[in-house]
């Protein structure tokens, strides 16, 4: 089982870690600070100990760095990886924007989220809604912006299952159960957001700047998708 080291501190650049196994261009750690592709979002890139890592997925409870090239790891050895971390940034502002975004459209019409993907340039939202009028949707994108100004502090925790399930709306997306453990990772967005989740997220929503809209798609009778990034996305 690989020790997270995004979820003890999303800001982690760099880390040290040792060698589990190597093979076939996958490589395992006793830890990492990247983040494996998982709940929507995109995995990190980045470098470890100079070779380039080009995907981060889970198998199992390891996490497996996917490396460019033949590359020479040794069992046991220690190696040091650098997160893409101007990439990974613009993740973590995403992310925290998509559940504000989410939360609000839920708040408001009552659709649940039926799906999402978090890139660090475009990331859509899927809305279970018949009718998604334009205009409703930049409402729903102005309220966003009007939250993420707020400043709120977002904290991160861990709660008993049991407890957390009761918490009303902890699970957004549609048909997801959170897995099968004792306890759950809350994110919690001031007093106005709180979901089970395993991603990471900036520590306020000023980090974020502002929402801006891209498009609408009609994906099936009943499923909107919603294409946004943010302003000043390379700042
Ligand atoms: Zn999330």
């Amino acid at each position: 089982m690989t020790r997270k080291l995004f979820w003890e501190d999303m800001y982690m650049k760099e880390f040290e870690a040792v060698v589990v196994s190597f093979s076939n261009s996958e490589l395992i750690l006793d830890s990492t600070a990247f983040y494996p592709r998982s709940g929507g979002l995109v995995s990190d890139t980045g470098f470890i100990s100079g070779v380039r890592v080009q995907e981060v997925y889970y198998k199992g409870e390891d996490i497996v760095h996917r490396i460019e090239g033949e590359g020479d790891f040794v069992n046991g050895s220690a190696v040091r990886g650098t997160i893409d971390w101007e990439r990974r940034y613009r993740i973590m502002r995403m992310h925290t924007a998509t559940h504000i975004l989410s939360s609000v459209v839920n708040k408001e019409s009552g659709a649940l989220i039926t799906g999402n993907k978090v890139g660090p340039d475009v990331s859509h939202v899927d809305f279970s809604l018949e009718n998604f009028e334009r205009e409703k949707l930049f409402h729903f994108v102005e309220e966003t912006n009007k939250i993420i100004s707020l400043n709120l502090e977002v904290k991160t925790y861990f709660l008993k299952r049991e407890e957390a399930i009761k918490i009303p709306g902890v699970v957004k997306l549609a048909e997801a159960m959170p897995p099968n453990v004792s306890e759950l990772r809350i994110v919690q967005i001031g007093d106005f957001d709180i979901q089970a989740d395993g991603g990471v997220h900036v520590r306020n929503t000023k980090e974020i700047g502002r929402v801006s809209l891209l498009k609408m798609e009609n994906k099936g009778k009943n499923n909107r998708r919603v294409y946004f990034t943010l302003e000043n996305i390379t700042s």
